[in-house]
């Protein structure tokens, strides 16, 4: 049996790898092994938030751990917000102020791509790994929908007209850039375990 701790105490994302995992393989919450503190996410690109995260947690509680980090990544704005997406607007990190500041930054722009990347950083076994997931698409001018979280409300995915939060959780689930780099990382511990 490998025991593993993915660093997020978020419920929904630890049933649904739990549900995926090999038999052999154990995942634990950051509660589960004990930790209660707020990891280091200091670094400014998202690989090097995932791998802090990750390392954090294999150097003060030695356990093999991965963490993910996600951003969204606008081609006219120069990849901005990116590492930043949580706190775009400020510390206050409302989604709501964020959404605002990407439109306005948007107004006199007409390339309108963009896209959400996750990397999950995976530390502790043989050696470091990591994982990509990318879902290209579109920012729109307004919000719509009621669904998701974020940027959702403004984000169309390529090849649909209706934004992620207009979506049900299983169809964004299906084609996101989490789900995709999700995806590679079990895909890998299925062919170890
Ligand atoms: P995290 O790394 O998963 O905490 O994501 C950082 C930030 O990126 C979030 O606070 C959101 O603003 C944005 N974000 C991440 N994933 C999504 C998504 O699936 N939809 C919309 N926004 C997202």
């Amino acid at each position: 049996m490998t025991s593993i701790c993915f660093a997020t105490n978020n419920p929904n994302k630890l049933k649904e790898i739990r549900q995926m995992v090999p038999d052999s393989v154990e995942i634990r919450s950051l509660r589960d092994i004990g930790c209660e503190e707020e990891l280091p996410e200091t670094q400014d690109t998202l690989e090097g938030n995932a791998f802090q995260k990750a390392r954090y947690v294999l150097e003060h509680y030695g356990v093999p751990c991965f963490a993910d980090d996600t951003g969204l990544e606008v081609t006219a704005l120069g990849g901005e917000p990116g590492v930043y997406s949580a706190r775009y607007a400020g510390p206050q990190r409302s989604n709501e102020d964020n959404i605002d500041l990407l439109l306005s930054k948007l107004e006199d722009k007409n390339d309108r791509s963009a896209r959400f990347r996750t990397v999950i950083a995976l530390v502790g076994l043989d050696k470091e790994y990591h994982f990509e997931g990318i879902v290209e698409g579109e920012i729109g001018t307004e919000l719509k929908g009621e669904g998701g979280f974020g940027y959702d409300p403004v984000f169309y995915p390529e090849g649909r007209d209706i934004t992620f939060a207009e979506m049900s959780a299983a169809d964004k689930n299906a084609i996101s850039h989490r789900a995709r780099a999700m995806a590679k990382l079990l895909d890998f511990l299925h062919k170890r375990s």
